[in-house]
């Protein structure tokens, strides 16, 4: 093993224990990068998070994340309406659903803060979000670790990426109290030092300035059924964290922010179940329209299946994802 390829021993992030039991162990199913390896997750004896223990450094780190594990994510398709077969494309209930799963996270954001203000978004991706809240007005920034997702996002969009990881960026980068709204869609868990993040959001915030995390959520049924083969729940070694709503309150009492609402329902992810079923419909001939009108009446059946179930799960705050905000606390934390 090279010096640099190393797992090392964690403590607690959230309080700093050295006390934990095994949670769960699992190798790297989704880019099988070390084969040999499993990893595993401990739990604090003292707070509850659940957190990988041992971690690949962060140089290490970077070898878990191929090209590919950025390209999963759909650039958006132009709409041109020339034939039945394209009308059916945009009418499918995936284009359908990341619609109305990014109309979900603006209508968040424009609901929290009424006129556009400023926002910064980390793991911006390739900027769909941004690019949204732009045009609704916002003065928008993006953090993300990806060149080519940062690259793209800034030349296709227009918009101002910082090309880093939020763990490497300090006070300095940013300016104090500067945005209205901080966004965090799904990184939270890939960061290595999330206390260390929500510290500097918290510098970088407004007075009363809010910040949104949405995650997978370590309570969630599915978690306890399709864990072993959905590399979206407990994605190790990427995922360094696995969290639930109580978890992440904690992070925010001891890193400034006040707790204001969970969500349990999201049209981002909605259920493992549709997102099985809809690997197998892609499967299917769609040679000629009539294939693509079985395919779309099947795929939105097993949509709305997972969209039913999902409902279900999130009255019992066991769905599979979770969003929490939370508002900057009067007191600063820097002074
Ligand atoms: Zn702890």
């Amino acid at each position: 093993m090279n010096e640099k390829n190393q797992l090392v021993n964690k403590v607690c992030n959230l309080c700093g224990s050295e006390s934990y039991s095994r949670y769960y162990e699992q190798k790297d199913h989704r880019f099988e990068k070390t084969p040999r390896d499993t990893f595993r997750m401990v739990k604090c004896g003292e707070c509850g998070l659940i957190y990988l223990n041992p971690a690949p450094t962060k140089t290490y780190m970077k070898y878990f994340y191929p090209d590919t594990f950025y390209d999963f994510r759909a650039f958006p398709v132009p709409s041109r309406r020339k034939s039945i077969r394209d009308f059916l494309e945009i009418a499918s209930p995936i284009n359908l659903r990341s619609k109305l799963a990014l109309k979900e996270k603006t209508d968040l954001v424009k609901r929290l803060h009424k006129h556009p203000g400023k926002l910064l978004d980390v793991g911006a991706a390739e900027g769909n979000f941004l690019l949204a809240m732009k045009k609704n007005g916002w003065d928008v920034l993006g953090v993300e670790i990806s060149k080519s997702m940062a690259d793209f996002a800034s030349e296709k969009y227009g918009i101002t990426y910082i090309n880093d990881d939020l763990n490497n960026l300090s006070i300095r980068d940013f300016k104090t109290k500067d945005f209205d709204i901080i966004t965090m869609w799904r990184s939270f868990v890939h960061m290595y030092d999330p206390k260390a993040a929500l510290q500097l959001c918290n510098q970088i915030l407004k007075p009363n300035g809010k910040i949104i995390i949405m995650s997978t959520n370590s309570d969630s049924v599915e978690e306890k059924l399709f864990r072993r083969t959905d590399p979206n729940l407990i994605d190790v070694p990427r995922h360094l964290y696995h969290v639930n709503p109580d978890i992440v309150k904690k992070y925010f009492e001891v890193t400034g922010f006040k707790f204001i609402k969970t969500f349990y329902f999201s049209l981002n992810i909605t259920s493992r179940l549709t997102i099985i079923t809809n690997s197998k419909l892609s499967r299917m001939r769609k040679k000629y329209w009539f294939d693509k009108l079985i395919w779309l009446s099947a795929a939105n059946l097993s949509l709305l299946a997972g969209i039913l179930f999902s409902l279900l799960l999130s009255i019992f705050k066991r769905s599979y994802v979770f969003t929490i905000i939370g508002m900057k606390q009067d007191t600063d934390l820097e002074s």
